[in-house]
C-alpha cells in the first residue's frame, strides 16, 4: 500500500502524471483542483464558494478542502493507495491528512515534488489555458497569483515531510515520459 503527495507549483505536471502513475502502481487519483472544478460544473453550493477564491488565484480555505478530501477519501475504501495531487497545500491541510490515515492504519510514504522554475510554469499554464477552457489559466495576473500563494502557503511542506524523510524531488523539465521514469525511480523504492 503506498500512499503518495504529488507536489509541486501549479503547472508543473501534477495532473498528467497523476494520470499514468495511477495505471502503474493501481492508485486512486484525488486532484483537489479536478473536484472543484466537477462542483463548479454541477453548480453545487461547495463549487460556487471555491469558485470565488480559484478565479482570483487564492487557496480554497482549509476547512472547506479538507472536508471535501476526507468525503473523497471516503468514496474508495478498499483502495490499495492514493495519490494525492494539489492536497495538502497547507500545514493545516497537512496534518489533516497525517490524521486521516492515521485513522485508516495508514501513512502517507512519501511527497514526491516536481521541480520546474516560475518562468516555464508561466508559459506552460498560459499555453494550457488556451485549450483548457479554464479561466484561472486564461489570465497571466491570475496565473502569477497562484504561484505567489503557492510561495506564500504551500512552499514550506517540503519542510514538513523533509523531517519526516519522505520528501524526494525531481527535475520536472523534460519530455513527459521521462519525467514519468524520474517519479517511477522513486516510487519504486519505496
Ligand atoms: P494548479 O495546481 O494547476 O493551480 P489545481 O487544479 O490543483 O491547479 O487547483 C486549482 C485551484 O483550486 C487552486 O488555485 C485553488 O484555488 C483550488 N485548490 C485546489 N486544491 C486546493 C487545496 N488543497 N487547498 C485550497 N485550495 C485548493
Amino acid at each position: 500500500m503506498k500512499n503518495i503527495v504529488l507536489f509541486g507549483p501549479p503547472g508543473a505536471g501534477k495532473g498528467t502524471q497523476a494520470e499514468i502513475l495511477k495505471k502503474k502502481y493501481q492508485l486512486v487519483h484525488i486532484s483537489t483542483g479536478d473536484v472543484f472544478r466537477y462542483n463548479i460544473k454541477n453548480a453545487t453550493e461547495l463549487g460556487t464558494l471555491a469558485k470565488s477564491y480559484m478565479d482570483r488565484g487564492n487557496l480554497v480555505p482549509d476547512e472547506v478542502t479538507i472536508n471535501m478530501l476526507n468525503a473523497e477519501v471516503e468514496k474508495n475504501v478498499g483502495a490499495n493507495g492514493f495519490i494525492f495531487d494539489g492536497f495538502p497545500r497547507t500545514p493545516v491541510q497537512a496534518e489533516a491528512l497525517a490524521k486521516l490515515m492515521d485513522e485508516r492504519e495508514s501513512q502517507i510514504n512519501a511527497m514526491v515534488a516536481l521541480e520546474v522554475n516560475d518562468e516555464i510554469l508561466v508559459e506552460r499554464l498560459l499555453e494550457r489555458g488556451k485549450s483548457s477552457g479554464r479561466p484561472d489559466d486564461a489570465n497571466e495576473e491570475v496565473i502569477r497569483e497562484r504561484i505567489s500563494e503557492y510561495y506564500r502557503k504551500t512552499d514550506i511542506l517540503k519542510e514538513y515531510y523533509q523531517k519526516q524523510g519522505k520528501y524526494f524531488g525531481v527535475d520536472g523539465v523534460g519530455s513527459i515520459e521521462e519525467i514519468f521514469e524520474r517519479l517511477s525511480e522513486v516510487i519504486n523504492k519505496l
